[in-house]
């Protein structure tokens, strides 16, 4: 209706794709329309986030629905907080099934970043955080039992790769619900060629049929975009600002 259509362009919010959710205003219909766990809204308003940024807006009831999503937002726009909620609104608490979402960013520093907001957020979750920091000595410690002691892996595309070419595998992501792939035009970049099949490999580990993946970049890259059409299911494609591609 008319209503949502304006909220989307007072706050520059285009949407491509079939029956995309509503977005929303405020963190409180969030809680109000998706039952977002009260710890959660805590951690928001602890952390002193007033209002959803306008990625945050529309991506957050995207990811809640459960849809695929390639989103493009500016730098500094809140795209971390928009796949973190819903992820933890989904996982809810600690189990003992192994990861169940991994968030892939291009560097070491990056996925430090996204560790510490992750931290942040999920306060009282009791939902166990693991970054693949050190070198390949610990990767190579890395095992099985490592894995069923986290819920969520934060790591660069290199890390994971590796252990998931070891013989057997070091690491299992069968169990994995969410798919991140954050910065995705950056690991798109010409130069990384390498990067589409370390992500054809890391997505056909993510073999569970209940994996869902998300895209999230700072601009609306082609390759990227064509990658998306290719190989996620139904995908809703969120863009905020000047649409010049
Ligand atoms: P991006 O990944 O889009 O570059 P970040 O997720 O790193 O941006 O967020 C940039 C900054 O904005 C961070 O310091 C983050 O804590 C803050 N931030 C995120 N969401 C909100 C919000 N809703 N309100 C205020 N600040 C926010
Ligand atoms: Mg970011």
């Amino acid at each position: 209706p008319e209503k949502i259509k304006a909220i989307r362009k007072r706050n520059r919010i285009h949407v491509q794709g079939e029956d995309i959710p509503d977005p929303v205003e405020t963190f409180e219909e969030l809680q109000e329309e998706y039952g977002l766990h009260d710890d959660i809204i805590q951690n928001i308003m602890r952390v002193g986030y007033a209002a959803p940024t306008p990625i945050q807006m529309q991506a957050i009831p995207v990811l809640l629905h459960r849809r695929e999503l390639l989103a493009c937002a500016p730098t500094g726009s809140g795209k971390t907080a928009a796949f973190l909620l819903p992820i933890l609104h989904q996982l809810k608490g600690p189990q003992k099934k192994g990861f169940r979402a991994v968030v892939v960013s291009p560097t070491r520093e990056l996925s430090q970043q996204t560790y510490r907001e992750l931290m942040r957020l999920s306060e009282g979750s009791g939902l166990r955080i693991h970054t693949i920091e050190h070198g390949a000595k610990a990767a190579q410690k890395f095992g099985p039992h490592t894995a069923q002691k986290f819920d969520i892996l934060v790591t660069t595309p290199n890390r994971l790769v590796y252990l998931l070419q070891q013989d057997p595998p070091a690491i299992k992501l069968n169990h994995v619900e969410w798919l991140i792939i954050d910065e995705s035009d950056k690991l798109f970049e010409e130069g990384k060629t390498g990067f589409r099949d370390q992500l054809g490999i890391i997505y056909q580990a993510c073999d569970s049929s209940q994996v869902r993946r998300a895209m999230f970049s700072a601009t609306f890259a082609y390759d990227v975009e064509q990658w998306c059409r290719l190989n996620l299911d139904n995908v809703v494609t969120v863009s905020i600002g000047a649409r010049n591609t």
